[in-house]
C-alpha cells in the first residue's frame, strides 16, 4: 500500500510492457464486438467491457480509479460535473416520497439542486446546522429519510464538518453518510476513515487545479451495508426488471453495488459523463495534487493571518487561525491544512469589498475556486445569488463575505498584493 503522494502520481494506471507511460486518451463512442452474444453480455450485465461511452469509457475509468485509491474507496465513477456527482449520489437511494438530512452550510449550488430542484422531483430535504447538537441532529430523522449530506470544509462557509458526529447519527438511523470531499481532497481529509460511506467531488476544483474541465466524481466506501435495510433501499436491494432481475448487492456485493447501479441506470438514462480528454487533464492535474495542497495551504495560512490583523478587515473565517471556531475540529479531521480558501468581511460592506476585489492585481474576480491561480469572489451577489437572506445566514454566507482562493504563486507576492489592494479602500 503506497502512501497518498504515490497515489496521486502513479494510481489508477499500470501500464504494460511495451504500453504508452501516460494514460490513454480512449476518444471512441463505442466498441468493437465479433458476435452479437458477447453484445449481449455486457447489456445483461453478465461480463465486464465497454459498449458505449455514455455508460462507460476507459480513460474515465481509469482516473476514477485513481481517485477511488486516494479516497480509500471500493468503487467509483466520474461523472460530467460536481453538480451531477451529488445529484446522482442521492437519486441513487432516494425517490419521490423520500426525505434527505443535509447540513446547512453548502455549496450555494448544491443547495439549489436539493432545496429546489429535487424538492420538485419529490424528494424532501431537512437542513441542519452543523453545529447542531447531537439530539437536533437526530430529531431531523424520519422514517422515509435515505441520506445524510454534508461538506467536510464548505464552500465558502468554511465550516469544518464534524463527520463523526453526522456519521453516527446517520448509521443510528440506518442511512449512509454522503461526503462532498470537494476543498478538502483526499490529501488533507479522507472522510472514510471517519465513518463517511460515500464520497463525492467537483474535480472542477483542485482535483483538476488548473481551471481546464468541468467535472466531478463519486467514490463508495464499500462499507454501508444496504442488505441491513432491504425495504429502505429496494433498488440496490431487489431485482431491477430493467436489467434482467439483477439484484445489485447480491450479483456485485457491497463494494460494488452503489457504483455499478449509478452507471447501468442513472448514466445510462441521464448520461452525465465525463468526456475521455477532461478525465485525462484531471489526471494530469491529479499527478501535482499533493504538491499543489501543501502550498495553497501555507499560502491561505499567511493570508488570513495578515487579514486577521488588519484594521480594514471585520473577520476572517479559516480553520487554521487559533482564533477561529473550527480550530480544534481542523485539528482532528485536517491536521496536514484544510484548504487554500480563505472567507472574511471587509469593513464597509459590499461596495468596500467590491473596490478591493478590483484593486487586486494577482487574484482574478472569478466564479471558479480552488485553482492554481488566485481568484476571489462576492459570493452573495454570484454563487449565492438565488439565496435569501435566511437561507444565506444557514449556509453561512454573510453580505460582506469575500471568498479569496489562495493560488500556488509566491506567498509574500500574495500578501502584498492584498495588502496594496486594501491600501486603496
Ligand atoms: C463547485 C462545487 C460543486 C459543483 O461542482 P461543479 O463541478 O461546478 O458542477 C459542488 N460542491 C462543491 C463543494 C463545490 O465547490
Amino acid at each position: 500500500m503506497y502512501n497518498i503522494e504515490t497515489k496521486c502520481v502513479q494510481g489508477g494506471y499500470t501500464p504494460g510492457n511495451g504500453e504508452p507511460r501516460q494514460v490513454p486518451i480512449i476518444q471512441s463512442t463505442t466498441f468493437k464486438y465479433t458476435s452479437s452474444e458477447d453484445m449481449a453480455k455486457l447489456f445483461d450485465l453478465e461480463a465486464n467491457g465497454y459498449f458505449y461511452s455514455r455508460l462507460q469509457n476507459p480513460t474515465c475509468d481509469t482516473v476514477a480509479a485513481k481517485i477511488c485509491e486516494l479516497e480509500g474507496g471500493t468503487a467509483a465513477m466520474l461523472t460530467s460535473s460536481g453538480q451531477a456527482a451529488s445529484f446522482f449520489s442521492i437519486f441513487n437511494i432516494a425517490q419521490a416520497g423520500d426525505h434527505i438530512v443535509c447540513c446547512s452550510s453548502i455549496y450555494g449550488g448544491t443547495f439549489n439542486l436539493f432545496n429546489v430542484t429535487m424538492r420538485r422531483m419529490g424528494i424532501d430535504f431537512s437542513f441542519v446546522s452543523p453545529y447542531c447538537t447531537e439530539e437536533e441532529l437526530n430529531a431531523a430523522f424520519r422514517p422515509n429519510t435515505k441520506a445524510v449530506f454534508g461538506e467536510t470544509v464548505a464552500n465558502p462557509a468554511l465550516i469544518v464538518l464534524d463527520i463523526e458526529k453526522f456519521a453516527k447519527a446517520a448509521h443510528a438511523h440506518g442511512c449512509p453518510l454522503i461526503i462532498d470531499n470537494t476543498f478538502a481532497t483526499p490529501v488533507n481529509c479522507r472522510p472514510f476513515e471517519w465513518g463517511a460511506d460515500i464520497v463525492t467531488h467537483s474535480t472542477t476544483k483542485y482535483l483538476d487545479g488548473h481551471g481546464s474541465a468541468v467535472g466531478g466524481c463519486i467514490v463508495d466506501s464499500g462499507r454501508f451495508d444496504w442488505t441491513k435495510y432491504p425495504d429502505k433501499f429496494p433498488g440496490l436491494c431487489t431485482p431491477d426488471e430493467s436489467y434482467h432481475g439483477v439484484t445489485y448487492t447480491e450479483r456485485f456485493g457491497l463494494g460494488g453495488a452503489y457504483i455499478t447501479k449509478a452507471t447501468a441506470q442513472l448514466m445510462r438514462d441521464l448520461g452525465s459523463v465525463q468526456s475521455p480528454q477532461s478525465a485525462y487533464l484531471l489526471n494530469l492535474g491529479i499527478e501535482s495534487l499533493h504538491l499543489r495542497m501543501q502550498r495553497h495551504c501555507k499560502n491561505a495560512q499567511a493570508v488570513a493571518e495578515y487579514l486577521e490583523g488588519h484594521e480594514k478587515i471585520s473577520w476572517v473565517k479559516y480553520c487554521g487561525l487559533k482564533s477561529d471556531r473550527d480550530y480544534e475540529l481542523a485539528k482532528k479531521y485536517l491536521p496536514n491544512g484544510s484548504c487554500g480558501v480563505v472567507s472574511f468581511g471587509v469593513k464597509g460592506g459590499r461596495a468596500a469589498a467590491e473596490k478591493f476585489m478590483a484593486g487586486l492585481k494577482i487574484a482574478a474576480i472569478e466564479t471558479h475556486v480552488a485553482d492554481a491561480r488566485s481568484c476571489c469572489l462576492h459570493p452573495a451577489s454570484a454563487t449565492h445569488r438565488q439565496l435569501s437572506d435566511d437561507e444565506l445566514t444557514a449556509a453561512g454566507v454573510t453580505p460582506d463575505l469575500v471568498r479569496f482562493s489562495c493560488g500556488i504563486e509566491d506567498t509574500q507576492d500574495l500578501v502584498a498584493d492584498i495588502a496594496q489592494a486594501l491600501k486603496n479602500v
